[in-house]
């Protein structure tokens, strides 16, 4: 029977009980299900160590040696069994605190100690080691590098822990000499350099040696990254070839009208070849999906106004949804103010709006009256409805992933055109999968006469010198950011510490007028208070991290950011994009206790070292890893990543999504007999990728 039909349950070493735990826990169905869940780390046995060679803490070692002796030390739940082990050179102490009744001890026997030594009082010693006597143990244990997996507390609780997961693939390999059919083909296999399936699963679980080992993992890898790229290609493809797309050909009067009469600077020249390509995209007759990048400031808003003209121009209406009210706000007033004198009209829709304005909104909407509105997504996404709606602008987003994108398709026969705008630069690796499936354009030019902001990272000892300076740029006619982070779990404190850090501005600046601004507050106090900062009538702003995205203060030009250490990079480079808006010199500066660690100290050091921020969303996909791909996976990715990652396989991804579309350029839907193979492994992922969203 092929693997991929064989039920785990009569395998080897697992049986009902374990079989629905694999289900459950790993959603493994088939043997061939089984052997690609992968080892995270392999501990090479064939080494041995001599007790005086050890030098780490937390790798494993194994050495061959004796038993002096031992004895029970401490009384009741601090009970403890230590023994003396040595090499015939030094001794090390081993350290058992339960399980001690099935110890069985002999002097006088060679044992092979296996385990994790640590550093206690200066003296090495090794707790739970495994001891076996030297004559029992199996030679294929120690012939290389010996696979460890990851299993759930569940799975180890059932006696499934990563050995006898390692037993199980064990069994599995007899299976293997058979060969297993291939995933990828014989081009792609001899064009890429990969080995094949059959030899990469056989090395990933016992590698021959660590270069097999690396061969193995990287065809894995490259296998995993190839499949969801053709997954995402594929349906791109499908949806282009298939949902035709309002036409937009007219560039008319809204346009020019705006363009020459009312628009408060020269477009720069990204924003104008941005424009261009949106533009292709509108009167292609396909309905776009693009992704527009842009650094903090760098002028999407004004980009996404001129395409709502260009819908206008053609009869259509568009929409731009916010993040937050805050932003829809202001979005709102820009866009409004921009547009005074035109014939555009312009209307804002967010959780502050009156029922009866409301209803007066949305007939107004179907009977065509307004041209252009804004809201929060929440609002604009479920009930509204258009007369004809053409453009959905979705701004500042950057965690639109596939699923909800889908919902909007879903909404229309025929969908409206979509341009999603990004908060912060997207590491290419995520361009490539979340985004994959869109096109993309990027403004990488700032407009002229912006001066890069400053930033400076001090200890939050340093305040009066920071008040100083502040005071200055005060009364030079600036106004000031305070930033406190807020976050849900420790709610409470970070509130007090907001309101204290109010009462403090409010008495180190006796002379200026302070406000404040955080998410519990009722949405139309907030908006109140944010206007009486942009108009300037308060000089100090301090708030929590609703400001984080798109406020838009040209005269704001410090940003303080209080316990700087609690933010991520992507959060601390759109705080500062609040600042540097203007003519004037700006500055960031980021408040941190003393002490820091390593991690955070980097993150600092960033900031402070580069205002890109494409290098500041690498830097912070490096600096958190895997640990992000989990939130990655929710916004959407085809299938689950098993081996290769986002973070550091990078290059991979690029080489695995050029095979792919090179295969699909030339077949879209992979009819030809030649691309069956991949059809059917797609038919396979797909399948299992169901069986996971039902269950989680
Ligand atoms: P973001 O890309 O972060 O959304 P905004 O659209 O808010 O940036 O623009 C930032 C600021 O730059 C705004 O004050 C806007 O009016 C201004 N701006 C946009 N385009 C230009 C330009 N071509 N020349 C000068 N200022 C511009
Ligand atoms: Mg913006």
């Amino acid at each position: 029977m092929e693997l991929s039909q064989q039920d785990i349950t009569y395998l080897k070493g697992v049986g009902t009980k374990r079989a629905e735990m694999l289900r459950k826990e790993l959603n493994v169905h088939t043997a061939l299900d089984l052997l690609y869940i992968f080892p995270y780390k392999y501990i090479d046995r064939s080494k041995f160590y001599k007790i005086r060679d050890i030098s780490d803490e937390d790798t494993y070692v194994q050495i061959i040696g004796e038993v002096l002796d031992w004895n029970t030390l401490g009384v009741g739940k601090a009970q403890r069994l230590s023994a003396r082990f040595t090499d015939g050179e030094d001794e090390i102490e081993l350290v058992w605190f339960k399980g001690t009744q099935y110890l069985n001890l002999q002097r006088g026997v060679r044992y092979l100690l296996f385990g994790k030594p640590s550093l206690f009082n200066h003296h090495w010693n090794i707790a739970h080691p495994e001891l076996q006597p030297f004559d029992k143990v199996n030679p294929t244990t120690l012939r290389g590098l010996e696979p460890h997996y990851n299993t759930s507390e569940k799975m180890k609780s059932g006696l499934l822990n990563s050995k006898a997961m390692m037993n199980i693939m064990a069994g599995l390999m007899p299976e293997l000499e058979k060969g297993l059919p291939e995933t990828l083909s014989a081009d792609l296999l001899s064009k890429y350099h990969l080995m094949n399936l059959t030899e990469s699963l056989k090395n990933i679980h016992f590698p021959a040696d660590v270069p097999h080992m690396q061969k193995a993992r990287e065809r894995l890898k490259f296998e995993e990254l190839f499949y969801i790229q053709l997954q995402i290609l594929r349906q791109m493809r499908s949806r282009q070839l298939n949902s035709e797309g309002f036409r937009m050909p007219r560039v008319g009067h809204s346009f020019n009208d705006f363009y020459f009469n009312h628009l408060p600077f020269q477009l720069t020249g990204a924003q104008k070849r941005v424009i261009r390509e949106i533009q292709a995209d509108l009167k292609s007759g396909q309905q776009m999906n693009r992704l527009l990048q842009g650094d903090v400031g760098s002028g999407k808003t004004l980009v996404a106004l001129m395409c709502c003209l260009l819908a206008k121009d053609n009869g259509y209406q568009a929409c731009v949804m916010a993040p937050t009210e805050i932003l829809a706000n202001q979005h709102f007033q820009t866009v409004s103010s921009m547009l005074s004198g035109t014939d555009v009209s312009v209307t804002l829709l967010t959780g502050s709006t009156t029922k009866k304005q409301r209803e007066k909104i949305h007939a107004g909407l179907l009977r065509g009256d307004i041209d252009l509105l804004i809201g929060t997504h929440a609002l604009i996404e479920d009930v509204v409805q258009f007369q004809n709606l053409g453009l959905v602008v979705i701004d500042e987003q950057h965690r639109f992933g596939v699923a909800q994108r889908a919902k909007l398709w879903a909404k229309n026969i025929n969908p409206p055109h979509v341009l999603v705008m990004t908060a912060t630069p997207i590491p290419r690796t995520l361009a490539m999968t979340v985004y994959g499936d869109l096109s993309v354009s990027v403004i990488d030019e700032l407009p002229p006469g912006r001066k890069p902001i400053q930033t400076f990272h001090y200890s939050n000892q340093r305040r009066d010198a920071i008040n100083n300076f502040l005071r200055q740029q005060i009364r030079a006619g600036r106004q000031v950011y305070v930033v406190y982070p807020l976050i849900e779990e420790n709610k409470k404190m970070d509130l007090i510490d907001l309101e204290n850090g109010y009462r403090y501005m409010t008495e180190q600046f006796p002379e200026c007028r302070v406000s404040m601004v955080h998410g519990k507050m009722r949405a139309s106090d907030k908006d109140a208070e944010m206007q009486r900062f942009a108009s300037g009538e308060t000089q100090i702003l301090v708030a929590t991290t609703v400001i984080e995205v798109g406020v838009n203060v040209p005269n704001a030009s410090v940003m303080v950011v209080e316990n700087a250490e609690r933010f991520g990079l992507s959060q601390l480079h759109q705080l500062r994009g609040r600042v540097g808006r203007g003519a004037d010199q700006s500055y960031c500066i980021l408040l941190t206790r003393v002490e820091l660690s390593k991690e955070t100290r980097q993150r600092m050091d960033i900031m402070v070292a580069t205002n890109d921020g494409f290098r500041i969303a690498e830097a912070d996909l490096q600096l958190r890893g895997p640990g992000d791909l989990e939130g990655t996976q929710q916004s959407g990715l085809p299938f689950e990543l098993h081996i290769a990652s986002l973070s550091t396989d990078g290059q991979l991804l690029e080489v695995a999504r050029q095979a792919a579309k090179d295969i699909i350029d030339d077949d879209p839907n992979l009819d030809a007999p030649a691309n069956y193979i991949y059809r059917q492994r797609l038919d396979q992922l797909t399948l299992r990728a169901i069986d996971w969203s039902a269950i989680s």
